[in-house]
This record gives C-alpha cells, structure tokens and sequence, in this order.
C-alpha cells in the first residue's frame, strides 16, 4: 500500500474491446458505490482504437498513462498471426512493467475441484519469448525463429520482487518454476539467479520446479504453493491454469507494476521510477462470444480495481469491494453464466452493490 498517493488520483481508464465496455461501466459503478475516489480519465486502445483513430495505441493514451502512472483497463483484442502486435505487450514493454502480479484464492461458495487455493502468481513480463524477436526464415515462410531473452537484470528484479512481495505478505514460499534441464542457458540463467537471490531471503522458504511438473502438481495438489516466480511465457500459461482451480478467467484479476526494487533501468528515463507504474487488468481476454449481450462477468475487473483500490491506499473501498464480490459469487442466484448462473452483468453489479454493506 502506498499512501502517498493523492486524496482522488486520475486514473487512465481503457474500457478495451469486446466484453470490455460492458464489465468497465460494472466495475465503475461498483467503485463509486463503495466509496472509491478516483477521477477517470477515459482512453482508448486496441481494436477499438484502430477502427476508431487508426492507431492501436494512440499517442493520447500513452501520454495519459505516462502522466497519471496509474491504468485501470479492460482487455484487448490482438489480431492472430498477422497484424499490429499485440497492444498488452507494448504497453508491458513501454512503461517497463516487468511484474505481473496475479493472486489467486479460493472464493467461498463457488464450487471448484479445490477449497483451499491461495496461490500468487508473479510473471516476469518484459522478456522471454514475448520479446517479440521472432523472423521467418525465408520469403517462402517455410521456416522461422523466435528468440527467447533472458537478462541477469530482469532476472533478479522479478526474484527480489517475488521474495519482497512473499515478505511483506507473510507468505512463506517461492517457488521458481523453469526448463533449465532442456533450455539451460536461458532458463539455467534464470534459476541460477533465482538461486542467488533467495539467498538473501532466508526467512522465506525456496524450491525450484521443472514447468511439466508444476503443471501437474498444480491440479493434483495446488496446497504446495505459495508464492510462484516464472519467466513470461510459462507465467501466461500457468496464471490461466490457477484461474481454473478456483472457477475460470471470469474471476481472475491481475497487476502489472513497474518501478519498485530495482527499478532504476525503467526503459523510458522520463518516467518516474521509483514507485513506477501501474496497470491493472482482469486475466481473460475480450470474450468475442458473448461479447455485446451483456453477460459477462465482471468479477475480475473487479477484483483488479480491488488491487488498484489497495495499491492507491483506498483500502476500505477495496475492502468494500471485495466483500461485495465474493457474496455476489456466493450466492447462487446471482451468479452469471460462466458460473453456472443466470444473472447478467448488470444483475451481477447490482448484487455487488447490494452486499457491500
Ligand atoms: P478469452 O479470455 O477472451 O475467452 C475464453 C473463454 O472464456 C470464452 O469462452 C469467453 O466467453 C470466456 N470468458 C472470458 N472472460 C469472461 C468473463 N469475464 N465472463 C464470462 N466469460 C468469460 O480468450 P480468447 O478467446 O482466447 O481471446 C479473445 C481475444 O482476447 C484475443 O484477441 C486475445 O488476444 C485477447 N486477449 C486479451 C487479453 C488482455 O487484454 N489482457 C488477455 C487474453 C486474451
């Protein structure tokens, strides 16, 4: 929590594409309802943005997240295969958010498989894979290449991060996950410095496991973890894993936050640093399913704006917050469809409201 914060920030807000819209004006008038102070400034990006202004990530929404260092947005349609790279990306990389935070608990009363998951997931979310270093080979595209990177500097931040996170959580565990017996330079670096790093932390427990084996670890036996630290395309892949355990993307919320430890390389030097900046999201996607039928699930933008509401020290709005979701996901009547309910978003926010208290 970071006091210092004005008494009512300005907020970047990207309502996004798809279901985004819909679960934005939810998540807003659940904020105003609870109490929350916070001036918005609404913003465009993905595809919405290249229909609207030709561009996927006008020069007026970077401007706004670069002024205000705080984005609440909703998710982004990405074009497969071709077209522009993928908006969330850019912006991970443009405002050097290099941890990816997404705490994933039980939620009373909606049934899953498990009742006792509490499992914080922190991605590293400027490197690997995601680079974006990729080519093909050829004119005739009958080959092509992507390359991995993994620095010692990107490392150890999103391992201290990892171990500061678990400290100031009481949380007792890291646990590194990696590839280091097939890929052992890059995700060999990796571990090699997570090693290092939790040398520093004795007061929190640390293991190391082979990505394979934490996914089926994962759904046998998710107990076992506490903290987990991954380079960016296993975290992807895992945090929609342990959405599952605890009843779907639906209700996955998610942090990118730069600045913090070692954050005094942020890639643009106008930034401020050393709180640096941050955007929160919902883990899934634009749902171009239901899109537009008013259906969705606002819970994990909801629970996204929580962590917003804590990061600003608006603490007892996201208590409120929270509150009102899990009863709103508790009671069967007033579920929506994802989750075996009928309610519809707005149905859902109403519930929401109704049992803040
Ligand atoms: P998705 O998360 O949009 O949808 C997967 C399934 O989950 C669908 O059946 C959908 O209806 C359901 N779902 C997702 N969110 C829901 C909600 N809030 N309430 C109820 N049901 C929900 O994944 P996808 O279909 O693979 O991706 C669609 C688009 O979203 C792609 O363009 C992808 O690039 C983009 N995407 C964006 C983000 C982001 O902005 N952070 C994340 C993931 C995917």
């Amino acid at each position: 929590m970071d006091t210092s914060f004005p008494e009512r920030p300005t907020v970047t807000l990207i309502e996004g594409d798809g279901i985004g819209p819909e679960i934005a004006a939810a998540t807003l008038r659940v904020i105003d309802a609870a109490g929350g102070r916070i001036t918005w400034e609404p913003q465009v990006a993905g595809m919405t943005a290249a229909e609207k202004v030709g561009d996927p990530l006008p020069a007026a929404t970077i401007e706004s997240i670069k002024r205000n260092q705080l984005a609440l947005k909703g998710p982004l349609g990405t074009p497969i295969g071709g077209g522009f790279r993928s908006v969330n990306v850019t912006l991970r990389q443009q405002f050097d958010l290099y941890a990816n935070v997404r705490p994933t608990k039980t939620i009373p009363g909606v049934p899953t498989r498990f009742d006792n998951v509490d499992i914080v997931l922190v991605r590293e979310n400027t490197e690997d894979l995601y680079a974006g270093v990729e080519h093909y080979v050829d004119p005739r595209r009958t080959a092509a290449e992507s390359i991995a990177i993994i620095t010692r500097f990107g490392s150890e931040r999103i391992c201290v991060y990892a171990f500061e996170y678990a400290r100031r959580h009481g949380r007792k565990k890291v646990t590194l996950v990696h590839k280091a017996n097939i890929l052992k330079m890059t995700n060999g670096l990796f571990l090699d410095v997570g090693r290092e790093v939790a040398k520093r932390y004795p007061d929190i427990e640390f293991d190391d496991m082979i990505v394979d084996a934490t996914a089926m670890k994962l759904v046998v036996a998710p107990e076992r973890f506490d903290v987990i630290v991954t380079m960016n395309l296993f975290g992807d892949i895992l945090s929609d894993l342990i959405a599952g355990l605890v009843g779907g993307l639906g209700v996955a919320p998610a942090a990118n936050l730069g600045g913090g430890v070692d954050a005094g390389a942020a890639v643009d030097p106008s930034l401020p640093s050393a709180r640096g900046c941050a955007i929160f999201e919902a883990v899934h996607g634009t749902a171009p399913d239901i899109a537009g039928k008013g259906l969705a699930n606002p819970s994990g933008l909801l629970l996204s704006s929580v962590m917003l509401l804590e990061h600003i020290g608006q603490v007892e709005a996201a208590e409120r917050v929270r509150r009102g979701v899990f009863a709103a996901l508790r009671d069967p009547s007033t579920r929506t469809r994802d989750l075996g309910g009928k309610t519809d978003t707005r149905g859902f926010s109403d519930a929401v409201i109704a049992a803040m208290g």
